[in-house]
């Protein structure tokens, strides 16, 4: 059988932990129970793996039980906390505050919201792709009733500065959303110590399973109120209803759990990892660094090449190494996304960019060999070029 190219993109997901799905297994057949049924021991069993679950979720971000709120993942989680926001306090004010390079499940509720008749601010990133604290604090209104920035890119890794956007937003009575899907499990996150009020998760970003992911919501200084977005039978305090899915939370779970116990080594792993990569395509000319070049994940490396086609650069790579492109669409056009636009560089329009997301299971030897092919596909691909 031909031998699978190696996966390097893992901000776009992460293979599963084995330990995670071991943990996940019984749950699927053996205790199957509704975690809402309180008549029998079935029912018992689901609630006990759920509360445990939400027990070390909330711990591990230093938040309690009651403010964590189960969902299908980071996307669902962002609509919660947006529409939410919105919802709950319209009648305090329609402004909200976001950054340019949001995801786009941040982007389009907000895009959502503002043809309901509210006002967002997008504010501009630094040519690093870090946001400027004193226009955040300037562009806070009296109406401004959220503020919502991604704690860490999942393009190009960037880790803002999210325990001071913290405490400009409780200076000013503004509540703080973070996007944290890339950042769970990877970088320490304290919801206390940080100000943070709302975050969204996900679990298959970390080495969990997809479709589930929660958001932590704020009891008290401030308590957070929040309009559910899903309603039915009234599971997570009525903010999201639906049967909750046991084998997924416990998942969920242990991946975070997993995730922190490992933190401090992995962290150091894989920024090795990714700068002998660096070091290594940066040895050829025109190659250039996206995203700050320390405020970042370990494990995300984001470079524009110049000289290049895109759509000829992955191509050429395709068989060795799965990789993400830094095109808004790789198969129809190399515009690059709305992330690499944001950071302004000069001529980004003409290059080709890659986004490598190195992650657990990778090896030293399958990053020599991203390397090679790496710096062999560009070379030879600028020498077409030449000959022409
Ligand atoms: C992956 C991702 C999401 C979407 O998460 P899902 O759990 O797949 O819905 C949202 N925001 C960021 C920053 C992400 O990386």
């Amino acid at each position: 059988m031909l031998q699978r190219p190696i996966y390097l993109d893992c901000q776009a997901t992460t293979p599963m932990d084995k330990r995670v799905l071991e943990a996940m297994l019984p749950y699927f057949t053996e205790h199957f129970g509704n975690a809402s049924s309180i008549t029998h021991i079935y029912g018992w069993e689901a609630e006990a793996a759920i509360k445990k679950a939400r027990a070390i979720l909330a711990d591990a971000i230093n938040a309690t039980p009651e403010e964590i709120i189960f969902t299908s993942g980071a996307t669902e989680a962002n609509n919660l906390a947006l529409k939410g926001v919105a919802e709950a306090y319209f009648s305090k004010g329609r402004h909200i505050i976001t950054v340019s390079t949001e995801h786009h499940a941040v982007l389009d509720p907000c895009k959502y919201l503002e043809s309901l008749g509210f006002e967002v601010t997008y504010l501009p990133v630094t040519g690093d792709g870090l946001i400027n604290l004193v226009q955040l604090e300037k562009a806070i209104r009296s109406d401004t009733i959220l503020v919502s920035v991604m704690t860490a890119n999942n393009e190009i890794g960037v880790i803002q500065p999210i325990a001071e956007i913290g405490k400009i937003c409780h200076a000013h009575q503004v509540l703080f959303h973070t996007d944290a899907a890339q950042a769970l499990g990877k970088i320490p996150l304290d919801v206390k110590s940080q100000n943070i009020d709302i975050m969204s998760m996900t679990a298959h970003k970390v080495y969990g399973p997809k479709g589930i992911g929660a958001l932590y919501v704020r009891r008290r200084n401030p308590r957070v109120r929040l309009a559910s977005q899903i309603q039915g039978g009234g599971q997570e305090k009525g903010l999201r209803s639906g049967t909750l899915f046991t084998p997924q939370i416990v998942g969920l779970a242990k991946a975070v759990e997993i995730g922190l116990e490992q933190m401090p080594s992995e962290t150091g792993r894989l920024r090795m990892l990714r700068d002998r990569l660096w070091q290594q395509i940066s040895q050829l000319e025109g190659i250039h660094l996206n995203g700050h070049a320390d405020q970042r994940l370990a494990g995300n490396l984001n470079i524009s090449v110049e000289g290049v086609d895109g759509n000829a650069l992955l191509l050429g790579m395709q068989s060795t190494v799965a990789v993400s492109s830094g095109s808004a669409c790789s198969s129809s056009s190399t515009a690059p996304s709305h992330v690499l636009s944001a950071l302004g560089h000069e001529k980004s329009l003409a290059y080709a960019s890659l986004r490598f997301g190195i992650g657990r299971f990778n090896t030293l030897e399958e990053i020599d060999k991203v390397a090679i092919t790496t710096r062999k596909t560009i070379e030879s691909l600028r020498q077409a070029l030449i000959k022409v």
